[in-house]
């Protein structure tokens, strides 16, 4: 039987961060919550007459935003409620929620601790970090504190949720080399088991961007190369290029996105991925309270198929697999990027060695 991925996007913040382009909207409103969720069982039965779906199988399940961790133990309750009149779980293999650090209390922890555990072992969750020095998190618009942070580590420790994600970020505005460094030494004190570590980027609507700071490319990839060797010498894997983890603590949702297994995605802006076609959800938060699903639907041909396979497989420390269409379509590419060294290829899986991943983009619109 098919099994899905399971993504709900839950649009809510306290504040809006300088640099983020996530669909979410500022919000205080315990009210507008409760009816959000409600209308995610509506988006459900919808979704499924829509798609023909009925009682799908789920392997993994991801919560993010937005800030999930801003929903009280009774919503976080509901939603499960919801999902698991809906969705069979008997396979599940993961569940991943994503917490923001000024949001994070034991009381929350303890609750998602039992009832997540109640469906699986390998239960995540994902610390917005982003840095450690308090000053860039001011100037970026963030409103946790490093003792947020620390607080948060110790209460994932006092519950014993000892599988935890820090998500971080470089290239912030005043954000050089020595901070780069302390940040790494923080880490260093907690050793998570994974790490997602981006480097910024902006895009045109964030207030970072309209007051003018553009990203020190240069820099970035300076920096890039520092937290690789870090974190290699500390025997983490790159499994993606911005991803790093122990070994067997790989985020296997993720995973299923970029070996382009089936997913639902549920909630404002959500994607969905079903085999040929790929939903996206345009609903805003107010007409998706009032059951007014907009969807995008893009069929996908064969040839935005293999685009897609090799972009994303070749972000993956797994490679792309060199199949016979492939090689007919982008062999000269292949070759020509081969002898400059950008590809590699091992045990017929085409590669991008460690020193090219900061530019994979560069490599990756060749087959565009
Ligand atoms: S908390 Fe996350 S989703 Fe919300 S505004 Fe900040 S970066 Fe965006």
């Amino acid at each position: 039987m098919k099994e899905y991925g399971l993504y709900i996007h839950i649009p809510f913040c306290k504040h809006k961060c300088y640099y983020c382009d996530f669909y979410s909207i500022v919000c205080l409103d315990s009210s507008l919550i409760n009816s959000y969720i409600y209308a995610i069982e509506k988006e459900i039965i919808h979704f499924f007459e829509k798609f023909k779906i009925f009682y799908p199988l789920i392997s993994t399940i991801y919560i993010g935003g937005g800030t999930p961790s801003i929903l009280n133990v009774d919503q976080i309750e509901k939603l499960f409620l919801i999902l698991l009149k809906y969705f069979n779980f008997k396979n599940l293999k993961e569940i991943t929620i994503e917490l923001n650090p000024e949001s994070v209390t034991e009381e929350k922890l303890r609750y998602i601790k039992d009832l997540f555990f109640s469906l699986t072992s390998n239960v995540r969750v994902s610390l917005g970090v982003q840095t450690f020095n308090e000053s860039i998190l001011k100037s970026i618009g963030r409103i946790h504190t490093q003792r947020d942070i620390f607080n948060s580590i110790r209460l994932f420790k006092k519950v014993d949720l000892n599988n935890y994600n820090f998500d971080l970020i470089f290239g912030l505005p005043g954000q050089g080399i020595e901070d780069i460094k302390k940040d790494l030494e923080y880490i260093s004190k907690f050793m998570p088991p994974h790490i997602s570590y981006y480097a910024l980027t902006l895009e045109d609507n964030t207030i970072l961007r309209n007051l003018g700071y553009v990203p020190d490319e240069d820099l970035q990839a300076e920096i890039y190369k520092m937290i690789v060797d870090f974190l290699l010498k500390n025997e983490y894997n790159i499994y993606e290029i911005s991803n790093f983890a122990k070994k067997g603590y790989e985020c296997l949702h993720n995973l299923g996105y970029w070996r382009r297994n089936e997913y639902i995605g549920l909630g404002c802006s959500s994607s969905s991925f079903l085999g040929d076609i790929r939903v996206m959800n345009l609903s805003k938060v107010y007409e998706y309270v009032n059951f007014d699903f907009i969807y995008e639907i893009e069929k996908l041909n064969f040839e935005i198929s293999m685009k897609e396979k090799i972009i994303l497989s070749l972000r993956t420390d797994e490679g792309l697999f060199l199949e016979k269409d492939i090689l007919d379509k982008y062999g000269n590419i292949i070759e020509k990027m081969i002898k400059e060294k950008k590809l590699v290829v091992e045990d017929n899986y085409l590669k991008i060695p460690i020193e090219y991943k900061f530019i994979s983009n560069q490599i990756l619109v060749e087959f565009i």
